[in-house]
């Protein structure tokens, strides 16, 4: 990629806890985070805790062109690729999709890879998809509510007219409402790192991410409440919207770490 310029470590300057803006992924996502993001997530574990939820879905759902909008590594482009999907593989941030292509080559598949930011989808990513895949509570990074409307209206721009979006998202209430507690299950699996919120209030979750060797990371988020991210799809356009608790249809809320909404375009009544 011409012109990139990788960022080798995380800026949140003076104030982390001020520091509260959507473009502010581009400074956390740097070199060495992004070459331990692996260690974190654990592909092996994170497939063993996902099992086949996505692709039992998709397919389900009878999708085949899926945009995965949150590459990052490239966890879920490579498992739907293997899958038999027809994937095209988005993020914003340079340094993940390097690695993505570098792990989808490692996994024996070229990923086709467009760098782009979800608030300006469509001027990069052209054509239409059965669905958009938007996982690994990424949505979060968006601060403000004009770009998380903004981000949706893009999403529902690139589906076809009976697109679906999945889109996930932390049990943010519960953290809110209850303190922090964690399964530890299904997203970030290794066992080695600890991710854990630093600092919560009503617009700032800072979760700090600490590796065997003793490198400390950090990621500034959008504490994103259940019933606001649906009524925000909804209000976008998004017809039916399911959710999901930790990939079972029938969940407790207070004992569920994330969240699986499936946005479907179509209306019921329609042939
Ligand atoms: N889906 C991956 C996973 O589950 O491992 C990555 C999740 S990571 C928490 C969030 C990803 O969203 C990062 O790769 C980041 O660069 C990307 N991202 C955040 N805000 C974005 C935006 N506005 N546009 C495009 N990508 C964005």
């Amino acid at each position: 990629m011409s012109g990139t310029v990788l960022k080798k470590e995380q800026d949140f300057g003076e104030d982390p806890l001020a520091v509260r803006e959507s473009d502010h992924y581009q400074h956390e996502y740097t070199e060495s985070f992004v070459d331990k993001w692996d260690q974190l997530i654990d592909w092996k574990g994170r497939a063993e805790g996902e099992g086949r939820f996505f692709i039992d879905l998709l397919k389900k759902l009878g999708k085949h062109k899926i945009l995965d909008v949150a590459a990052g590594t490239g966890f879920h482009s490579v498992q739907l690729a293997k899958a038999g999907f027809d994937v095209t593989t988005v993020d914003g941030a340079k340094e993940m999709l390097i690695k993505a292509f570098d792990n989808g080559r490692d996994n024996g598949i070229v990923l086709q890879t467009i760098c782009a930011d979800w608030r300006w989808l469509n001027k990069d990513v052209h054509g239409k998809y059965d669905a958009i895949v938007c996982l690994g509570n990424s949505f979060t990074h968006l601060f403000e509510e004009k770009d998380r409307r903004r981000a949706l209206a893009e999403f529902y721009a690139a589906l076809k007219h009976d697109g679906v979006l999945i889109l996930d998202q932390r049990n943010y209430d519960l953290i809110m409402d209850e303190g922090f507690s964690t399964k530890h299950k299904y997203y970030y699996c290794g066992d080695q790192v600890t991710a854990e919120p630093e600092h919560v209030d009503d617009s700032l979750a800072r979760f700090r991410y600490t590796f065997p060797d003793d490198s400390v990371y950090h990621l500034n988020m959008f504490p994103l409440r259940k019933t606001y991210v649906k009524r925000l799809m909804h209000e976008i356009g998004f017809q039916k919207i399911t959710t999901y608790g930790d990939f079972e249809a029938n969940y407790d809320e207070k004992e569920t770490d994330f969240y699986v909404h499936v946005a479907e375009k179509a209306y019921d009544d329609e042939s």
